[in-house]
């Protein structure tokens, strides 16, 4: 059985904030503002994975009015979620992303965020893909605001 699910998120930029992409940081002026550590990849695809088992969404699983879940590492939430969608039987077969901002620049990044990803998700590297997409100067992100992703995987068991 295969099951597919999509995440998406949205995050502020602000100044004194680090800019997480799935745990990597990104040297930049601005990064992601947030209860947790903003990380808005991992974000969309906690969604991403919840949406395709049907188990609840991220905000649901940690409440951002919970102070548990204050500067939270994502990644650690990602992990969780992965072991709640490996107990319920599926495990990933591919997983693709876009991150939309002006600036930075993915590119740079992204076999360390592949990597990142593929570690946390016990998958190799090659079962995940991350683009970076410009916003032609448009709406929040398009003007430096704010930085949005979305995710899509495969699940199979
Ligand atoms: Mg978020």
């Amino acid at each position: 059985m295969i099951r597919t699910g999509l995440g998406y998120d949205i995050h502020r930029l602000k100044s004194g904030r680090r800019f997480l992409l799935a745990g990597v940081e990104i040297p930049f002026p601005k990064g992601e503002d947030g209860h947790s550590d903003g990380d808005v990849l991992a974000h969309a695809v906690c969604d991403a994975l919840l949406g395709a088992c049907a188990l609840g969404d991220i905000g649901e699983l940690f409440p951002p009015s919970d102070p548990a879940w204050k500067d939270a590492d994502s990644m650690k939430l990602l992990k969780d979620v992965y072991e709640r969608v490996n107990e319920s039987g599926w495990k990933i077969v591919n997983l693709d992303c876009v991150i939309i901002c002006e600036n930075p620049k993915v590119l740079p990044f992204r076999e360390a965020i592949r990597k990142s990803l593929a570690e946390t998700l016990k998958t190799a590297p090659e079962n995940i893909f991350i683009k970076g997409k410009t916003k032609e100067g448009l709406d929040a992100a398009g003007q430096g605001k704010a930085v949005e992703s979305f995710a899509q995987c495969l699940l199979e068991k």
